[in-house]
C-alpha cells in the first residue's frame, strides 16, 4: 500500500494559508484515498522548535490534530495519527542523513534563507531542519507528500538526498514522487500558495508579525472578515486576475475559489474585466467568516480525548514502520 504524509508545525495557532494550502487538501486527499493508502498526519514537535513557540507545545500540537477533525477527517484503520518526538527514529535516522546531505545542498534552501535572513546568528536547527524533513518522509516510504508551495524544495531536497543514499548503499528507500506528479496527485493545477493580505508579493505566514497580514483560524469571524475588507489590492480599473502583476486581487479570487470549492476558472469569469473590487471584497469576507464559523463551531466539539486517543493508536503503528526502515539502514551504513 502506498504512503501519503503530512505535517504541520505546531508553533501557534494556524493561518488561512495552512488551512487553505495544506490542511484541507490534505482532509480531502485522505477521505478520498484512507482506503487504499496508507495515511500518516503527524505534528512535526521537533521541528517547532527551531524557532519560538506561541503557547504551550503540548497543547498546540493535541489543538493542531483537532485542526484536521474539524476540517473534516474521516479516521478508519489506515489513518494514522502521532507526534514526532514519541518516534525517535525520525531525530536518529536524521543524524544518518546528515552525513549524506551537503552543506551546499542546504544552503541553497529558500526557507532557510528567509528565515535565517537579517538575524546575526540563528539556530542550527533551523538550517538543518530539511534533514529531519528528509527523515520524517524516507522513514515511512511515503510516495505523496501533500504541502503547500514553500515546501516543495524540500521534498526535491528528499529525493536527492535518497537518491545519493541508494547509489551507495543500495535499495533501501522509496524515492517521493516529483514535484509535478505530487501537485497531480493533490488536484490542483499549481502548489497553493495563499498571499499575506498587506504585502501580497509575499506568502501569508503564521510567523509574519502583522495581524492584518494573515487570517487566524481563531480570528472572530467579524474580525476575519475586516482584515479582508482592508486587504491590499492595486489601482486599476478593473478586476484582473494576474499573480505576477496583481497579486492582492488575484489572492482574493484564489481565497474564494478554495473556501467554496469552486472551480477558479469559474470564480474568475465571473469577476474579470468588472470594476466591482468592494463587491468582491465583501464577498471573500463573508465566505471567510462563514467558513470560519462553521469550523470554530466544529473544532470547539472535539475533546482532547478523542486526540490522544488516536495518538496511542498512531505512535504504536508510526515507531513499528519507522524502527523496521531505521534498521534497514543502519544495516546498509554497516552500524549492525
Ligand atoms: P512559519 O511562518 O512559522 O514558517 P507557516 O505559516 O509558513 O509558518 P509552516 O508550519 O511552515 O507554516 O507550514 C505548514 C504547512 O502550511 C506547509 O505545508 C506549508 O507549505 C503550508 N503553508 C504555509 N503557508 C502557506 C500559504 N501561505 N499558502 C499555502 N500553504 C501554506
Ligand atoms: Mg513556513
Amino acid at each position: 500500500m502506498k504512503t501519503i504524509l503530512t505535517g504541520i508545525r505546531a508553533n501557534s495557532v494556524l493561518t488561512l494559508g495552512n488551512y487553505l494550502g495544506a490542511l484541507l487538501p490534505m482532509v480531502r486527499l485522505s477521505n478520498k484515498y484512507s482506503k487504499d493508502y496508507n495515511v500518516n498526519i503527524f505534528v512535526p514537535d521537533l521541528h517547532s522548535i527551531i524557532s519560538d513557540v506561541d503557547g504551550d507545545l503540548k497543547e498546540n500540537t493535541i489543538r493542531t490534530l483537532k485542526y484536521y477533525l474539524a476540517a473534516g477527517l474521516e479516521i478508519n484503520e489506515n489513518v494514522h495519527i502521532y507526534r514526532q518526538s514519541r518516534v525517535p527514529a525520525h531525530s536518529e535516522l536524521c543524524w544518518i542523513l546528515n552525513c549524506v546531505a551537503t552543506m551546499g545542498e542546504l544552503n541553497r534552501m529558500t526557507q532557510y534563507k528567509e528565515k535565517s535572513d537579517g538575524k546575526a546568528s540563528c539556530n542550527v536547527g533551523i538550517f538543518d531542519y530539511p534533514v529531519l524533513m528528509a527523515a520524517d518522509i524516507l522513514l515511512y516510504s511515503a510516495t505523496y507528500v501533500p504541502l503547500g508551495e514553500d515546501q516543495f524544495q524540500h521534498i526535491e531536497l528528499t529525493r536527492n538526498i535518497a537518491e545519493r543514499f541508494n547509489h551507495k548503499f543500495g535499495e533501501v528507500f522509496i524515492i517521493p514522487a516529483e514535484t509535478k506528479e505530487q501537485v497531480e496527485f493533490m488536484g490542483v493545477e499549481k502548489p497553493i500558495r495563499i498571499r499575506d493580505l498587506v504585502n501580497p508579493e509575499k506568502k501569508m505566514s503564521k510567523s509574519t508579525a502583522s495581524e492584518n497580514s494573515k487570517i487566524m483560524l481563531d480570528d472572530e469571524p467579524f474580525k476575519a472578515a475586516k482584515k479582508v475588507m482592508s486587504a491590499t489590492t492595486d489601482s486599476f480599473v478593473e478586476v484582473q486576475f494576474d499573480f505576477e502583476k496583481r497579486p492582492g486581487i488575484s489572492n482574493l479570487l484564489y481565497i474564494e475559489a478554495l473556501i467554496t470549492d469552486t472551480p477558479l476558472d469559474e470564480v474568475v469569469k465571473k469577476w474579470q474585466g468588472t470594476t466591482r473590487y468592494g463587491e468582491l471584497k465583501k464577498q471573500v469576507a463573508n465566505s471567510v467568516s462563514e467558513m470560519l464559523v462553521e469550523f470554530q463551531k466544529r473544532l470547539a466539539e472535539i475533546s482532547d480525548k478523542q486526540v490522544l486517543e488516536l495518538f496511542e493508536f498512531g505512535e504504536k503503528y508510526a515507531n513499528e514502520v519507522a524502527n523496521q526502515k531505521l534498521i534497514e539502514v543502519q544495516k546498509a551504513f554497516n552500524l549492525r
